[in-house]
């Protein structure tokens, strides 16, 4: 019993004995109770012709009777041989592959997801092993993502990290004098350090989708002016030009405005940390009756396609060195990727190429109060 309920193969035997069983067993009543009736009446036509005789109905009738059930048990034989071999071609077809969905599946969870199964054909079970080798390829990437994320940390820590260390040697050893340039330079790797880990917690939540968006109306060009006005002094310090060019008379947007202003002051940040003195950036703001773009547009040092392509990459910085002493963390632009599309919107980076500057375009969709 333990056997049927744990195996296809046998629950479709079964299911096709049963139907066996009562097409035979219908099959003989039906016989049983006709066979008198319809040879009485042949009887009775074949008496009127050469005299009448009882006895012989009986007799046929028994010997009728008796070849019905052997032609049905020799067709119920053949029909269980027929059972058996067909069952045995079914569950072939459909345990198989489930038996090796069952084990690949084993093998995924021990962590080996290169796992996969064979899916050929067109029903629905080579249908199921394409949606199970997706799913395996989602976990795979899933975990080579958790893999890279963990490396990358570690070797985002790595580097203030050995640096404080090496100057808090440096002082233990006298060979650093405790000035306020020695601190200062820790300070600044620790301060590194805090703005990674808060990076870090930030980007957690907005790959999560976790980041609560408070919305209200806002008018564009006052958004793009608190972030300007708030990076304005950096600009002057740096002299790249800081210009900006709305149209007028544009329709509030229904956004988050801390969040959206995080993302301008990236954005802005990045434009003049990337951007040699003497260089512009301009801030265009325009819309149709769909979108609201806000542009920023810089004349720094610009950025391949192949660059481009990953600029949105967490972890990622197109010139590692120069980034770094920036205090860049390359997360940057993942978050504020997320945050605009949280917004419903689009965040796109284009560039003609190195050195000829590039430009981040917002797009958020107009007129959706959700
Ligand atoms: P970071 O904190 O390193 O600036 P981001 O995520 O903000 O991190 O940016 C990722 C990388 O994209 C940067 O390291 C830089 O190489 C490149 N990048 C961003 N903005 C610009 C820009 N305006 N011009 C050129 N390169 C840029």
């Amino acid at each position: 019993m333990n056997m049927i309920r744990k195996h296809l193969g046998w629950k479709l035997f079964l299911s096709y004995l049963v139907i066996i069983v009562v097409g035979v067993v219908s099959l003989a009543i039906t016989a049983e109770l006709h066979t008198p009736a319809a040879i009485n009446r042949h009887i009775a036509e074949m008496a009127t012709v050469m005299g009448g005789n009882t006895g012989m109905m009986t007799d046929l009738t028994e010997n009728f009777t008796r070849a019905v059930n052997e032609v049905l048990l020799v067709a119920a034989s053949l029909a269980v041989v027929t059972a058996v071999l067909v069952s045995t071609f079914v569950t072939r077809r459909i345990v198989k592959p489930v038996q090796a969905m069952t084990a690949a599946s084993q093998r995924i969870a021990n962590g080996r997801y290169e796992e996969r199964v064979q899916a050929v054909g067109e029903d629905e079970l080579a249908e199921l092993g394409r949606s199970f080798n997706r799913m395996a390829h989602e976990l795979a990437q899933t975990e080579e993502r958790r893999r890279q994320l963990i490396g990358d940390v570690a070797h985002e820590l790595r580097t203030p990290l050995s640096s404080i260390k090496s100057v808090m040697e440096g002082l233990q050893d006298g060979v650093l004098p405790p000035q306020p340039e020695t601190f200062a330079s820790v300070e600044q790797e620790v301060n590194r350090l805090q703005r990674l880990v808060r990076d870090l917690e930030e980007l957690s939540k907005a790959e999560a989708g976790q980041i609560q968006l408070e919305k209200e109306e806002v008018n564009p060009a006052e958004l793009v002016e608190t972030a300007v006005s708030r990076l304005r002094p950096q600009f002057a310090d740096k002299q790249v030009d800081l210009d900006t060019d709305m149209a007028v008379d544009l329709p509030p947007v229904f956004v988050d405005p801390a969040r959206m202003t995080q993302v301008l002051l990236n954005l802005l940040g990045n434009a003049l940390q990337y951007t040699p003195s003497g260089g512009q950036v301009t801030v265009r703001l325009s819309a149709n009756d769909r979108v609201m773009q806000i542009a920023i547009q810089d004349t720094g040092i610009g950025l391949t396609s192949e660059q481009l392509s990953h600029i949105f990459e967490r972890f990622y910085r197109a010139d590692k060195s120069r980034s770094r002493v920036g205090g860049g963390s390359g997360i940057g632009l993942t978050i504020s990727k997320h945050l605009v599309e949280a917004h419903n919107g689009r965040l796109a980076a284009a560039s003609p190429g190195l050195n000829q500057g590039s430009t981040f375009t917002i797009s958020l969709p107009l007129n959706v109060m959700t």
